[in-house]
């Protein structure tokens, strides 16, 4: 039996999941940013809520976590390096630390870049990976506290997983993803095909989230440093992988 899985459009663009083990009828929360919708969509499945994972410390990940731990006495599992700017935490988390829900493991990995303690959980079994702001949907999270090479090496480790793994990222920021993608990687058939069908579930308001790893790998630039089409269209044939991932980010900042 795989998890049951629950996309929560929160805020403005922001996505929390709910995780949910029908055998044991264990619910987990990946990420808070606000309480309504959470509490909500708990309340229409009659779901208890067990415990939270926090991805990393920004308030639009964060700041729903003190009303529903109120409603529901939900345990708190966060990054052990942001122990101090997260929520008070009942389990601080390392990389390779496992988490569970019912019966299914969840692994953490540090995916440093965005904030020097985001954090991942991956679960095997189910083929999920909750990456929030590290690996996002078409893009990569912006470099508020790490450096480029922080952010390509979290990435690298998020592409060694199978590539059916349903990436659950943080934000509905695809769109604008894509129309930067296009530009430097403007010859991709499969880039453009995507950018049409985002276009049809954005018109239709669905998320665009989760999306599989492998869709990932064929259209995000930034899991795209070895495309030859894309190293020449940025005139870095010669450079390492690491040099053309920090020029696509460079670009996607002032694009
Ligand atoms: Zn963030
Ligand atoms: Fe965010």
């Amino acid at each position: 039996m795989t998890l049951e899985l629950v996309t929560i459009p929160c805020l403005k663009d922001n996505y929390a999941y709910l995780l949910h083990d029908a055998a044991s009828d264990e619910t987990t929360l990946i990420d808070a940013p606000e309480a309504a919708p959470i509490l909500a969509a708990l309340k229409a499945r009659g779901w208890h809520l067990d415990q939270i994972l926090l991805t990393h410390h920004h308030w639009d990940h964060i700041d729903g976590v003190a009303e529903i731990v109120e409603a529901t006495s939900a345990e708190i599992l966060g990054a052990a390096a942001d122990a101090h700017r997260l929520p008070p935490l009942s389990r601080a988390l390392v990389e390779a630390d496992q988490v569970q829900v019912g019966a299914e493991i969840g692994y953490v990995i540090d995916v440093p870049g965005h904030t020097v303690g985001h954090i991942a959980f991956y679960f095997p079994v189910s083929g999920l990976c909750f990456t929030a702001d590290s690996l996002m949907a078409a893009g990569c999270g912006r470099l508020f506290e790490g450096t480029p090479q922080q952010m390509f090496d979290s990435l690298a480790k998020l592409q060694q997983l199978p590539p059916a793994t349903l990436i659950c990222s943080g934000h509905e920021y695809t769109t604008a993803n894509l129309a930067f993608a296009a530009t430097v990687d403007p010859t991709n058939t499969a880039l453009h095909a995507r950018i049409r069908e985002v276009a049809r579930q954005r018109a239709g308001n669905r998320p665009t989230v989760p999306v599989s790893l492998s869709e990932e790998l064929a259209t995000n630039p930034f899991l795209r440093a070895q495309d030859p089409y894309i190293r020449q269209h940025l005139g870095m044939a010669d450079a390492t992988d690491a040099q053309v991932f920090t020029e696509i980010r460079a670009l996607k900042d002032k694009f």
